[in-house]
């Protein structure tokens, strides 16, 4: 039990990290048993230690201090301050526009990687916290930032990833028969890809696309790949390839029709550009593309609460402390970074929970 609340007090999400994380580029990769022979599988026994003690952890909680705090968004950011600040003795409500909590979690990371049980035990342990929920609310609608102010929240945090998924540019990609990674992975139940399917980008997300593809039932499913090699982790890749996932490297789409697409080659100039080699573009049929090439965040927020600013890459504008253009706004995770991972988000947000805490303790006390 001791392990288990070593491993929460560091990272909440230690269950999940345990799963989800690409554990060669990170604990194992630095482990210096690895430079001779195999590191320790510091994942698999944080999975062990940390899945069998979660729901017995005992949780500690500071007496409450009256201050409310509002969280928009429940992904990993959101999760990670919530429990904190509550633990904190501060009265956190959770703002989510889905019906469950989890964020790409729950409606990106597919079950057979990441079981959503894991994040009903989660919610089941915040609710004992004394952490409120808002499912299927967005902020941005109804009520505004602004009206949490108004109703007293001493501070608010926005934790809303990125959401809106990046173009290709290219004719073609309204078509019925085309889709966004992000989209299909929400709820891959209600779609009926075909058999013949083609995905376009080589990250992780593009790995689990296929997969999924792959145990709805469709036979041929091919991913194209601008470069010579994927950015997804070595793990994902392997897995895909087990699955029978079909690569196509140095190869790009120009235009999308009813019944397929057109591909070209690519070659890397000079600098390391990619350049499609259009002239070679023949066509392949596809019952359907799905397009896998990133997330950038929604700008509801933004529109609304015009005090927010987006950087130039847009994502949210945050100084040092975390804090948004708006005074006694907070943000991490996705929304800051652009698309990045579980454990980014968690690393970031408890780096911002102490300053959230710093910054509500500095306020005037009530009625002073
Ligand atoms: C398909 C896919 C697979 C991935 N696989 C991995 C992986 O294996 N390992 C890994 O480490 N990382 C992975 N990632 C990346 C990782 O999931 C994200 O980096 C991480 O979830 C970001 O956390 P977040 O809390 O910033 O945002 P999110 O997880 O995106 O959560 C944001 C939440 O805010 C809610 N929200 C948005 N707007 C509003 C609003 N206005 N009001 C209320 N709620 C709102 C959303 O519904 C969502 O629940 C993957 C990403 C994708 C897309």
């Amino acid at each position: 039990m001791d392990a288990a609340e070593m491993l929460f007090e560091n990272n909440p999400l230690s269950v999940i990290c345990s799963l989800v994380c690409d554990h060669e580029k990170q604990c194992e990769g630095h482990c210096i048993r690895g430079i001779k022979g195999s590191p320790i599988s510091i994942g698999a026994i944080e999975n062990y230690i940390s899945d069998s003690c979660f729901d017995r952890i005992a949780l500690k909680r500071e007496p409450k201090n009256g201050m409310k705090v509002g969280v928009i968004g429940s992904g990993p950011a959101g999760i990670t301050i919530a429990i904190l600040l509550a633990s904190r003795g501060y009265m956190v409500t959770v703002f989510e526009v889905k019906d469950k909590i989890g964020g790409i979690m729950r409606y990106g990371i597919p079950e057979f990687r990441l079981p959503k049980s894991i994040l009903d035990r989660y919610y089941k342990r915040m609710r004992e916290l004394g952490i409120l929920f808002r499912p299927n609310f967005a902020i941005g609608g109804s009520l505004s930032i602004q009206d949490l102010f108004k109703d007293g929240y001493k501070s608010v945090f926005i934790g809303t990833g990125a959401w809106r998924p990046r173009h290709l540019n290219i004719p073609g990609e309204s078509f019925g028969n085309v889709h966004y990674a992000i989209n299909y992975l929400n709820n891959p139940d209600v779609y009926e890809l075909g058999n013949d399917v083609a995905i376009i980008g080589a990250g992780n997300s593009a790995m689990d696309v296929a997969r999924t593809a792959i145990r709805h039932g469709s036979r041929n499913v091919t991913i194209y790949v601008r470069r010579d090699s994927c950015s997804a982790s070595a793990d994902e890749l392997q897995y895909a390839q087990l699955d029978g996932v079909r690569f196509e490297y140095n190869k790009a789409p120009t235009r999308i029709t009813d019944d397929g697409l057109y591909i070209c080659d690519t070659h890397q100039d000079e600098n390391g550009h990619t350049v499609l080699d259009e002239a070679t573009a023949k066509f392949v049929p596809a019952s359907t593309i799905i397009i896998s090439v990133s997330q950038v965040p929604q700008d509801r927020l933004v529109n609304r609460d015009k005090e927010l600013q987006l950087n130039e890459k847009g994502t949210l504008k945050v100084d040092q402390n975390g804090e948004t253009t708006m005074p006694g706004v907070f943000a991490s995770g996705d929304v800051v970074t652009g698309a990045a991972t579980v454990v980014a988000a968690v690393a970031y947000s408890k780096k911002i929970a102490d300053d959230m805490d710093r910054y509500m303790q500095s306020l005037p006390k009530d009625g002073q």
